[in-house]
């Protein structure tokens, strides 16, 4: 069977990029589509991302803070773990989101298509249905939110069941004994400290010479060095071969931290990176540019070179987050309903929500290098917090980077627990261009973590020199 449906906006993909456009869209006064493929609105960051992956690490964190209270005189018993027991809960947090998701598009009347969705022409798009039905969709504008899927590796099996990608590693299927975590990235080190958490030896190989490529090397130090013992971590160093054998995967591989024979393990997360899904949307059809890597190139109003068809999300570009996704749908929304908008913040924050966290907002210190700034970086060291003595982690610490001249904000990065919760006032502050003093007179409670930004910015100020 067949249906025709005509409309304002069609949306391609129901992630945070795609349904925050449809419901703004909707909210505007526009007559919505919102076309996915899975069988719940969401996208990967709520199906299979974002959420699900905190959910477990919640668990994992909870499992660790009770064994570190031991020092502090409570000791509790060894964990009994009921995978089924978590696999739900974690199940249940998704489909509480998603389930949100579907009233909120209808309490806004916007009509959604479950099936996947290309392009016929920049006029119209046909969605092959997931109950056989196919749905003929012709569009005044069209908003591209298909998001990105997981890299393979071409020498990595990828039909054994004991190699996995986010999703499977989400799964929980089992808690293998010995996990090798390939890609040192924000994803494969969350859900290495679930397993490991859960009671996996968990091995980490990165090809680049630190963790997380993209954060300032002292910050993520900090969390190697607090992890060193937890993780085998094994720095520039690549896997080169892979061996299924009936007992094991045997991993081959080369570089500075490459044991000289292969390594067995019983599972192996595959964490290298995600690409576009620009290519899977035949979007050639409707006259849309995608480059080689399936990325589409957006003006700042996120038009595609096709003015009425527009593209946001992890398609777009990098930084693949979802809340960059959500300020972009937004814009994309706006601007097809008349209002003048574009997109450009001036930062973007990233979190790792590991143990600790890392996050960081602005420019790096790396990059003010690169780009000639002349900065001045402020390092509040949490050793010297009451709130983080209290709490037995003093390994972090608060680094602010200053414009020199000005004391303008450019950047900030935190390491230690809770850091994702404490960048907000640093992305606060990048974005309305504040200054140290800005920071530094603004009464932070005491004694909270969050004191540690005012104290950087007294450090850039002069007023505090006496630091441990
Ligand atoms: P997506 O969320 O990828 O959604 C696109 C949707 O479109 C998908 O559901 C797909 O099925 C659908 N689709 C694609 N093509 C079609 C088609 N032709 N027809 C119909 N439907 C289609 N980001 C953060 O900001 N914070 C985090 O903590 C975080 N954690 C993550 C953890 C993991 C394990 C992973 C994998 C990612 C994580 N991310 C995180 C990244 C985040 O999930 C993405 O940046 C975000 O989901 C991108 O949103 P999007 O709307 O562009 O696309």
């Amino acid at each position: 069977m067949s249906n025709d449906i005509k409309t304002q906006v069609v949306i391609l993909g129901a992630g945070p990029g795609g349904y925050s456009a449809a419901f703004r869209a909707a909210d505007l006064g526009l007559d919505v589509v919102l076309v996915e493929s899975r069988k719940t609105l969401g996208g990967v960051c709520l199906n299979v991302g974002c959420i699900p992956s905190k959910a477990l690490l919640h668990v994992a964190k909870v499992i660790d803070d009770a064994a570190a209270m031991a020092s502090h005189g409570v000791t509790f018993g060894k964990p009994e773990i009921d995978l089924d027991k978590i696999r739900s809960w974690k199940d249940s947090v998704t489909a509480q989101l998603t389930g949100g998701l579907s009233g909120m598009a209808k309490s806004r009347k916007v009509t959604t298509v479950y099936g996947y969705g290309k392009f016929t022409s920049d006029k119209t798009i046909v969605v092959e249905g997931n109950d056989g039905e196919t749905t003929t969709i012709s569009f005044d504008n069209a908003i591209i939110a298909a998001g990105s899927s997981v890299v393979n590796l071409p020498f990595i099996p990828t039909d054994d069941p004991r190699v996995i990608d986010s999703t499977g590693a989400l799964e929980l299927k089992d808690v293998p004994a010995e996990m090798l975590v390939l890609g040192g990235g924000i994803i494969g080190l969350e859900m290495g400290t679930v397993y490991k958490a859960l009671g996996s030896n968990v091995s980490v190989v990165e090809f680049a010479d630190q963790l997380v490529p993209a954060a300032d090397k002292d910050i993520v130090r900090i969390y190697t060095n607090y992890n060193k013992k937890k993780f085998n971590i094994m720095l520039s160093t690549k896997v080169v071969a892979v061996e299924a054998k009936d007992d094991g995967l045997y991993v081959t591989f080369e570089g500075k931290k490459a044991p000289s024979d292969p390594v067995r393990y019983d599972k192996i997360l595959v964490a290298v990176g995600r690409k576009p899904n620009g290519h899977l949307v035949a979007a050639d059809k409707a006259g849309v540019n995608v480059d080689e890597r399936g990325f589409i190139n957006v003006s700042k109003e996120l038009r595609t070179n096709v003015p009425h068809i527009f593209a946001i999300g992890d398609v777009v570009g990098q930084p693949m987050l979802a809340h960059k996704a959500v300020h972009e749908a937004h814009v994309a929304a706006e601007v097809i309903s008349g209002k003048k908008h574009t997109f450009e913040p001036r930062c973007i924050p990233s979190i790792a929500y590991t143990d600790p966290e890392m996050a960081w907002v602005g420019v790096t210190e790396a990059e003010a290098k690169e780009q000639g700034l002349n900065i001045e970086v402020a390092n509040f060291p949490w050793a010297a917090s009451g709130r983080a003595i209290a709490s037995a982690r003093t390994e972090g610490k608060t680094k602010m980077i200053f414009e020199k001249e000005t004391g303008r904000v450019l950047g900030g990065a935190i390491v230690g627990i809770n850091a994702g919760e404490l960048l907000g006032e640093i992305c606060l502050a990048v974005e309305m261009g504040a200054d140290a003093e800005d920071l530094a007179l603004t009464i932070h409670a005491h004694p909270t973590l969050n004191e540690s930004i005012g104290l950087a910015a007294e450090i850039f100020e002069g007023s505090i020199t006496d630091l441990p």
